[in-house]
């Protein structure tokens, strides 16, 4: 039976996609060959990369406006350091929103001076700072746009002359944004997109090559750009399942009706968090999240009932991360509002049995 995989990542795909891209491994475009033992230089692979650059640029309604789309390796955490070769002259600010965000830091710190415009460490970073002043002058702001771990997510966006800089690794492709405000966006393939190994980094082309230090090829944008990101062999099969899962996003009716989606799902959880007195919610209501809900038992005695439960009615991935301990369900763009809903009656029986 197929689980209902609320996994943080790397975590559910659709079906479709999961089935096209393994027949891709065995015969490729009928080629008789596989995605994976072919050059990456052949026409059949070139396509599938223009078209997953093309496709990310569409869905984010970036298309012809000056930005150029890179599937690169290295995860979202050599985003962290490339973010700060590429752009960090003397001094950069971060907001810092959870264990993410501070691993992006530590990096930047290396490069030049980082100041944390805001931090909700205070409060094991459930909420999302708000109000805080981003000083003129700085290389650039950076955000995590989605904080997987504590399930917060940034609702609305500074208004800001410096450039803007997001990590959205755990919330790209799942809702409606002016995307036009960032001037580069990078997020890991793993959540919203396809399999590990592959990074997506949308960059506004014009705010390239301002930094005075010499950087490495496979860490500069720049020829990333140069090379139609082909500089060296890209990841084939993640960037082909990416294609696919960007596809069926299309065809789906784009980011709009995925965001419908999502709202529901939400909403359909958090009101059972909020309503079940079985289980108390983690994160500022504000502030909550739409892919990651976190959430805890009221009383840590009812665990093995609640684990047995979901277990048994085939849940996958609800625990928590070790960080904040608990629960965290992710309802990333492939999870049906029915899984959503099997697990929303498990909790409500945990209720029944009081
Ligand atoms: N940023 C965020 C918001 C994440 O959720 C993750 C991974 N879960 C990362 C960065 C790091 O991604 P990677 O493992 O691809 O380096």
């Amino acid at each position: 039976m197929k689980k209902h995989n609320f996994s943080a990542g790397p975590c559910i795909l659709p079906q479709e996609v999961l089935l096209r891209s393994s027949e891709a491994i065995m015969d490729f475009n009928g080629s008789g060959l596989s995605l994976i033992e072919i050059s990456h230089r052949s026409k059949d692979f070139v396509d599938v990369m223009e078209k997953a650059r093309s496709l990310a640029l569409e869905l984010l309604g970036l298309e012809g406006k000056g930005y150029s789309a890179l599937f690169l390796h290295g995860g979202a955490s050599m985003e962290f350091l490339m973010v700060a070769y590429n752009f960090l002259e003397t001094k950069a600010g971060y907001l810092n929103t959870g264990t993410w965000s501070e691993k992006a830091i530590k990096e930047a710190k290396m490069f030049g001076d980082v100041v944390e415009v805001g931090s909700s460490k205070d409060e094991n970073f459930n909420y999302i700072p708000k109000g805080y002043s981003v000083a003129e002058g700085l290389d650039y702001l950076h955000l995590t746009s989605n904080n997987t771990i504590f399930g917060t997510q940034i609702k609305k966006f500074p208004k800001t002359n410096v450039p803007l800089i997001c990590d959205m690794s755990s919330d790209i492709f799942s809702r409606q944004l002016d995307f036009s405000q960032f001037d580069l966006i990078y997020a890991g393939a793993q959540k919203n997109m396809g399999p590990a190994g592959a990074t997506l980094v949308v960059v506004k082309d014009d705010v390239l090559g301002k930094v005075s230090r010499k950087i490495p090829s496979m860490l500069d944008y720049q020829v990333h750009i140069s090379k139609d990101s082909m500089f060296n062999t890209p990841p084939v099969f993640a960037v082909y399942t990416s294609m696919l899962t960007l596809e069926w996003l299309k065809n789906l009716g784009g980011i709009a009706a995925i965001e419908e989606i999502n709202e529901k799902k939400a909403r359909l959880l958090y009101s059972e968090i909020d309503l079940n007195p079985v289980f108390t919610g983690f994160a500022n209501k504000e502030d909550r999240s739409s892919m990651n809900a976190t959430f805890n038992l009221a009383d840590e005695k009812l665990k093995d009932t609640f684990d047995a439960l979901w277990k048994d009615a085939g849940i996958n991935g609800l625990n928590g991360h070790r960080s904040v301990g608990g629960y965290r369900a992710s309802m990333y763009n492939a999870l049906s509002l029915e899984s959503v809903g099997v697990l929303v009656d498990v909790m409500s029986e945990m209720e029944r049995k009081g």
